[in-house]
């Protein structure tokens, strides 16, 4: 439990990613996210937890990495020169034949293990790719996210939690959140509830609804069409009191770049670690 705590007080920031089924970007928006904050100039490490589906070792083009064991623990698979970001995947560990079969208890244990032993060191932000849907891996992951973090600086932070992320705004206590994915049709925004429902039940502060393949940017005209049903996500958004924070359309370039060499192409070796830090919601 300390080894557990004393991780977690290197970290700032902890953004669970959720969706309400598998398939809407979940992993694509969180490569996406942990990108543009480490071009903003942030420390930032992806830790995938996705049993049914570990995309982020594809999607960031690091299929061939393996995770080192070292005297502090797990190191992640680092994908620039500054180390700057991080990888844990759960891909890298189990064939998705033995996640399949993996039962709830030998789940949690190793959701624990993922979340004590890996040795991040400081980090701005710590992006979690989870499951699609609310499972038992959900609630043991809140669960010990909830052991690793003081309840005092949670009930503190519920109301205030922010996703302005400039340095005078930081806090020096960890704060969690999440972020939920969506597509604009009307099924993957009934799934979207279970999920605001789920955090609630879990106090777990919602810093956003993203909605993914909303419209599709033609290559021709650079122009956005709206091939599905649109607004839906901002519509819901405002109902249920949630920020909106941006809408992504379908965008071949994407798929383009996670087919050759990952999202990690994205990273600007370049950038300077002192960068101007910028909220989130802008650089997203
Ligand atoms: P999930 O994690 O929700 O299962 P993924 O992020 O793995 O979904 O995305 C599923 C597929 O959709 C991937 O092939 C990915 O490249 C593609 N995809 C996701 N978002 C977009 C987008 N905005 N534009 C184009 N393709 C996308």
């Amino acid at each position: 439990m300390q080894k557990l705590k004393e991780r977690f007080s290197l970290i700032k920031n902890v953004v669970l990613v959720l969706s309400g089924k598998g398939g809407v970007g979940k992993s694509s928006v969180s490569a996406v996210l942990a990108t543009t904050l480490v071009n903003s100039g942030f420390r930032v490490g992806i830790l995938d937890l996705d049993i049914t589906g570990p995309n982020i070792p594809r999607i960031m083009g690091a299929v061939e990495q393996k995770i080192l064991q070292t005297e502090k623990g797990w190191s992640p698979v680092y994908l620039d020169f500054e180390k700057k970001l991080g990888l844990i995947s759960i891909g890298f560990l189990i064939s998705k034949k033995d996640a399949v079969i993996w039962r709830g208890p030998r789940k949690h244990v190793m959701i624990k293990q993922f979340l004590q032993d890996v040795n991040w060191g400081e980090l701005d932000y710590l992006i979690i790719d989870t499951p699609p849907g609310t499972s038992d891996e959900h609630i043991s992951l809140v669960e010990v996210l909830h052991q690793a973090i003081p309840t005092s600086t949670l009930e503190a932070n519920l109301s205030k939690l922010r996703i302005i992320a400039e340095e005078e705004t930081l806090e020096e206590k960890t704060k969690l959140g999440a972020i939920i994915v969506t597509t604009p049709q009307e099924v993957a925004l009934i799934d979207i509830k279970k999920e605001i429902n789920f955090c609630k039940k879990v106090n777990l502060e919602i810093i956003g609804l993203v909605e993914n393949m909303s419209g599709f940017l033609c290559p021709n005209c650079e122009e956005i069409h709206e091939i599905f049903s649109s607004g839906g996500g901002i519509n819901l958004a405002k109902s249920l009191s949630i920020n909106f924070l941006c809408k992504i359309p379908i965008d071949q370039r994407l798929v383009e770049i996670c087919d050759r060499d990952g999202v990690r192409v994205l990273i600007d070796e370049s950038s300077d670690k002192n960068n101007l830090r910028k909220p989130i919601r802008d650089s997203f």
